[in-house]
């Protein structure tokens, strides 16, 4: 045996795992220099197909598969925060569970850095200036600093044409000083002992149960449920208070963030100063300061959509997820996951609280309520003796509107004697645009998105129809596309741009304001509107789902809902769930505050459960029957279930992997395979659709079954197969 050659004598070089932003299946080893000692967590630089990309230390073994001498080496380590074990326990957490690479679900956590990977690093001439050798490239560096100081490295480097060696050198010896760029507007500390309202002696009953979670410093999940308009934003608000006094960072998640600024303006009420707000539309600078703030503990409280949850809180004490119901919380694109699910699990893997928050909660969480797994706290009445609104029904194969009209009598009465009480009424009806279908009188023919299985829907105020699925757009046609007939086509059913048209008709004094995504496209126009309505210089509000959530109005005494029925088209697992849902918080916005409130729902369907239930008030009457007729099939929240979606550029694709999956269906105790069939949305974006659930018992885990269902398919070039576990729509 030969001695061991001297370069290796010293131990085997040191590889680490670094997981880089890409959907590869796992991190990707690296070694590291001698001058290096990275640790799980850090963030790194590193080569990757002659790019330099940004990376974290992993925590997996390294999987030594890769031989030392083919391993690149890490560049360097980021003066950034590192990344946190509970939230790389996050990561890995989601990727299982969704059957993501881990590295997409870190490029959420990593977006921000990426764009702001150094931090601003200004230099200045020490002063004074040590008595060291200058030679002329560092004399080039303080003439450039004597111009202008304090001076970025790159320009620095440019105007002295000098090569980062030098600068590195001058800081050493101390000729030059580096400093961080003044922490940019750190966030105000909320007061927990700010003036709060005087809670009720119910309301402080349920505040003291909350603060006891938070100051248990462990891993518990509430329901916090009450009536609209209960005060259950009051009352959790003291959840926060208690960790803010226990040196903690708190996380609000809600749906709209952008839509929220009564929110922020009450949590300023009730803390003195503004919360952090987190979102995907926030400058980028902001971004970069927030997550900064974030990760260093100087941002007690954070409010933020479901991005939110990949912020680095290094120590977060509660995380709080208000209307815990709504389906914004799922992600659809990218990696597919439900924020409020995954805000439990970040809660349970940092060790702290989560507060799950609704009027109408989810049949979910409600279940895991009844399984004694989350603990339930209940507001059982309206704040200062507001009464509940009384909620009547139009029948409109009874009192049917005015031909070409979709007002009843009924409802219309109704407005006229709010606004003549000098009150605000509201009409709701989700649907975006003048009408969802456009037709030839001549023909017959139906205006159809070329890309999608949809109906155009006309947008008047544009002259355009549009799709609401692709954004494909086209002028309004003066002629059928087919027939040619001249002015034959019709707008058929109603959007909200048609009711604000009949609203002017039929109440020409009132002053109306549309609330719709098209009209309300930020938090400014958002806040300006509610600021109009508050002050009462709107009558009448027209409005699609963007009015159902969060709002309080204390002038809004009517609401009526234009088409009931809307959401139960369709045979979508939740959607009675969902309508009763929707239409229980446009209700609550009615009558919140002294003058009691009037809802009225026309409906072609009187007798059915959901206007039943909403009729009678009777939510848990309602819940408990859904849930009984989901526990008969075993369907979620009594099983589970993923959804493969099957997508091709071509129809010929899409069928042959959607049968070759069909083929290899898991089969077993337990399991059942529905599909393949065609999506609802047969065409979407262009891309066939096709679409298979695999449905389980409760007690079988799904992910292996879909790891190795979907390694027995291969799938060729220009197919996809997208997986969504829990998925909540079935287009
Ligand atoms: P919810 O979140 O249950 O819909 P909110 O917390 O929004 O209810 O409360 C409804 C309204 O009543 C808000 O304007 C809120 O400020 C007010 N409110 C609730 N509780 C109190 C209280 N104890 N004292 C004063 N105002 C309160
Ligand atoms: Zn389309």
């Amino acid at each position: 045996m030969s001695p061991p050659l001297p370069h290796l004598s010293f131990g085997a070089e040191r590889r680490i795992p670094v997981l880089l932003p890409f959907p590869f299946p796992g991190p990707f080893d690296y070694r590291v220099p001698p001058e290096l000692d990275p640790r799980p967590g850090d963030v790194v630089l590193v080569p990757l197909n002659r790019r330099e990309e940004v990376g974290v230390v992993w925590d997996s073994p390294p999987d030594d598969a890769v031989p030392p001498h083919k391993l690149k080496s890490v560049i360097g380590i980021l003066d950034t925060p590192p990344m946190g074990e509970s939230l790389r326990r996050f990561v890995d957490w989601i990727a299982a569970y969704t059957l993501s690479p881990p590295g997409d679900v870190l490029a959420m956590a990593l977006r921000v850095v990426s764009g702001a990977i150094k931090p601003v690093v200004l230099y200045r001439r020490a002063d004074p200036l040590p008595r060291v050798r200058l030679t002329p490239h560092r004399q080039r560096i303080l003439d450039v600093l004597a111009r202008r100081e304090p001076c970025l490295a790159v320009d620095l480097l440019r105007e002295a044409a000098v090569s980062s060696a030098i600068l590195r050198g001058m800081t050493e010896t101390g000729l030059v000083v580096a400093e961080l760029a003044a922490a940019n507007a750190p966030f105000q500390r909320p007061d927990p002992d700010h003036t709060g309202p005087a809670l009720s002696a119910q309301q402080q009953d349920v505040a003291a149960a909350l603060r006891k979670s938070v100051t248990e410093r462990s891993f518990s999940v509430t329901l916090l449920d009450g009536v609209t308009g209960s005060g259950k934003t009051e009352v959790y608000l003291e959840a926060v208070a208690a960790c803010l006094r226990e040196g903690r960072q708190a996380l609000v998640m809600l749906p709209e963030i952008a839509l929220s600024s009564q929110w922020i303006e009450r949590f300023q009420r009730r803390f003195g100063v503004a919360p952090a707000v987190w979102h995907s539309d926030l400058p980028s600078r902001v971004r970069k300061i927030t997550w900064q703030a974030v990760a260093e503990g100087s941002a007690p409280v954070v409010v933020g959509a479901r991005s939110a949850l990949f912020l680095p809180f290094p120590d977060p004490g509660l995380v709080v997820v208000d209307e815990e119901h709504e389906s914004a919380f799922k992600q659809q694109d990218g990696v597919v996951y439900n924020a409020r699910d995954m805000a439990v699990v970040r809660a349970r893997l940092s060790g702290c609280p989560a507060i799950l928050v609704s009027a109408t909660p989810s049949l979910e969480t409600v279940a895991n309520v009844d399984a004694g797994r989350y603990l339930h706290q209940r507001l059982l009445s309206r704040h200062g003796g507001a009464s509940m609104p009384r909620i009547d029904l139009v029948d409109l194969r009874e009192t049917p509107p005015e031909r070409g009209r979709f007002l009843a009598p009924p409802l219309i009465a109704a407005v006229r004697e709010t606004l003549e009480r000098g009150e605000q009424a509201m009409l709701f009806l989700n649907r975006r645009g003048y009408a969802p279908l456009t037709l030839c009188r001549h023909c017959g023919h139906r205006m159809q998105c070329p890309n999608c299985t949809a109906w155009l829907v006309e947008h008047r105020t544009r002259a355009q129809l549009l799709c609401h699925h692709c954004g494909h757009t086209v002028p309004i046609p003066p002629e059928c596309p087919v027939c040619s007939a001249k002015d034959s086509l019709t707008p058929v059913g109603p959007g909200i741009e048609r009711i604000t048209e009949e609203a002017a008709l039929v109440f020409p004094e009132a002053r109306r304001l549309i609330m719709a995504s098209d009209t309300i496209s930020g938090p400014h126009a958002a806040a300006a509107a509610a600021h109009a309505i508050e002050a009462r210089e709107v009558d009448l509000i027209v409005g699609t789902q963007l009015v159902a959530k969060g709002w309080h109005f204390p002038h809004l005494t009517f609401v009526g809902v234009v088409d009931a029925d809307l959401g139960l088209a369709g045979g979508e697992l939740r959607a009675s769930e969902r309508t009763v849902q929707l239409l229980h918080q446009v209700s609550g916005r009615a009558g919140r505050a002294e003058a009691p409130g009037r809802v009225m729902l026309q409906t072609f369907i009187p007798d059915h459960p959901v206007m039943l239930a909403l009729l009678q008030g009777d939510l848990d009457a309602f819940m408990a029957s859904e849930a009984e007729s989901r526990r008969d099939g075993e369907w979620p929240p009594y099983g589970r279930l993923a959804a493969l979606i099957v997508s091709a550029d071509s129809a010929i694709v899409a069928d042959t992997v959607a049968r070759d999956l069909g083929w290899a269906a898991p089969r077993g105790e337990g399991i059942v395979v529905l599909g393949p069939a065609p999506a609802p949305m047969a065409l979407l974006r262009g891309r066939h659709r096709r679409r298979l659930l695999l449905k389980v018992r409760r007690d079988v885990s799904i992910q292996p079954i879909l790891r190795s269902w979907l390694a027995s398919v291969k799938v060729p070039r220009g197919g996809r197969v997208d997986v969504d576990v829990d998925p909540i729509s079935f287009l």
